[in-house]
């Protein structure tokens, strides 16, 4: 047996049957789909057959169509839009998202959303008119959701997943809201969103490579917290315990080989704990403004030549955000790690509630609301200055509280997870004010 082949049948050991079929070739061809396209542009002609974002749409939404024809219509498309005016949008100009829902077959109501962004740019973000291939912003976190779409649909789970391509981004995060508003309505619970954008390229623009990370973005305070939660904090904490953070953990979690977690994809999460770049936002921020768990996923180093850029050469140097800049073996990387993510929060169920009781006494109490699905909970506690959970929960019950006799709370943080009758684990919730997975206003 060659070395290669060994490590060949180790990672097919590791990753789930689903996470293989990621096809980095099918990935590229779509890259080159959406590229052909001219523009995505948000402002560019919505009903040209061949040219701009209209055609861009249609074409993602027969991708849809045929992954759906695929598995019995296992998958419903929903076109949700809105007309928006804006600093970057002077005329009313329709947004539309195309939304591919697989619903599950307990709990459809409970969803995981994984988007990206279908609109390009140069570097004037009103210029509608200029090439704007858009490979990596954001042809590569689309043609991540189609993928995603094909190969998981081929399979059923309990809850439902949501793939979503969305407009307007560049001009205001507008799809994104436009989504989260669509979540809210359909009276969703929304179990996680996973926002990828710019997840195709190793090598950054001063030559530095590295296709072995992924960083995943989260918040801090969470986006729907109000005075009182902000009061809560200050006294007992949970600044650093917001849903989305700890949804940033068990995405790290799942690519630690010592958890032997699902996603072994030669991809380690690096988290970044700030809700996005500086000075730069994306799509998940409005659904964490809404309250919804959402992280983003983003290269580990980024080509600024290659981003928001007219296509030109300078002194010999290329601008411009054009295929050959990719690297689709990363890219595929980064899609299996979604693809296993998903896979592994569309069997858990939802994280719940969890309250701590433990001033002035020697022992603490932790409990939690029962949540669908769970067949068990694990309980788990962390120094304060510890940065994520432990490799081990100290409890796992039936019961909907626990008591911890001896350990003294203000020493300690808590949080609870829920575990389905398969093993299938959810993310930790924290025992903290605003720990809750839910909007801060049903918690
Ligand atoms: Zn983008």
């Amino acid at each position: 047996m060659t070395r290669a082949f060994l490590a060949l049948s180790l990672l097919a050991l590791a990753l789930p049957l689903h996470a293989q079929e990621v096809s980095p070739q099918r990935l590229k061809a779509d890259v080159e789909t959406l590229v052909g396209f001219g523009t995505r542009h948000t402002m560019s002609s919505p009903t040209d057959p061949k040219r701009g974002i209209g055609a861009a749409r249609a074409w993602a939404k027969a991708q849809f169509a045929a992954s759906s024809a695929a598995c019995g219509q296992c998958l419903s498309i929903a076109t949700p839009e809105t007309t928006v005016t804006g600093e970057r949008l002077p005329s009313p100009t329709k947004i539309v998202d195309v939304v591919a829902i697989q619903r599950g077959s307990e709990r459809p109501n409970e969803v995981v959303i994984v988007a990206g962004h279908i609109d390009s740019r140069v570097s004037d973000v009103m210029n509608a008119t200029a090439d704007a291939p858009g490979a990596n912003d954001d042809g590569s976190g689309t043609a991540l959701v189609l993928e995603a779409a094909r190969v998981l649909s081929r399979q059923k789970f309990p809850t439902t997943i949501v793939y979503a391509v969305l407009s307007g981004e560049e001009q205001g995060l507008y799809g994104g809201k436009l989504l989260a508003d669509y979540a809210k309505a359909q009276g969703w619970t929304v179990k996680a969103m996973f926002n990828n954008d710019i997840v195709g390229n190793s090598r950054g623009s001063d030559g530095l490579v590295d296709d072995t990370h992924v960083r995943v973005f989260s918040e801090g305070p969470r986006g729907d917290g109000d005075a009182a939660l902000a009061r809560a904090q200050r006294a007992i904490g949970g600044e650093n315990d917001s849903p989305s953070r700890n949804l940033s953990r068990w995405l790290a979690g799942l690519t630690n080989p010592a958890q032997t977690g699902p996603g072994q994809t030669g991809l380690a999460v690096r988290q970044v704990w700030r809700a996005d770049r500086m000075g730069r936002g994306g799509d998940h921020l409005p659904f964490e403004a809404l309250g919804y768990p959402a992280v983003r996923f983003s290269v580990a180093v980024e080509n600024y030549d290659r981003q928001h850029q007219d296509l030109r050469t300078e002194q010999g140097r290329a601008y411009g955000d054009t295929i050959d800049a990719m690297d689709f073996a990363y890219l595929a990387k980064v899609t299996r790690l979604n693809v296993a993510g998903l896979a592994a929060l569309a069997r858990a169920p939802m994280p719940p509630v969890a309250t701590v009781k433990a001033a002035v006494q020697t022992f603490t109490e932790v409990s939690w609301k029962p949540v669908p699905g769970a067949a068990r909970y694990a309980v788990w506690q962390r120094r304060t200055d510890a940065p994520g959970w432990p490799a081990k929960p100290v409890r796992v019950t039936t019961q909907t509280q626990v008591t911890l006799p001896g350990v003294r709370g203000d020493d300690w943080f808590f949080g609870v997870s829920a575990i389905a009758a398969d093993g299938s684990a959810s993310p930790v919730a924290s025992a903290v004010p605003g720990g809750g997975f839910g909007p801060q206003a049903q918690n």
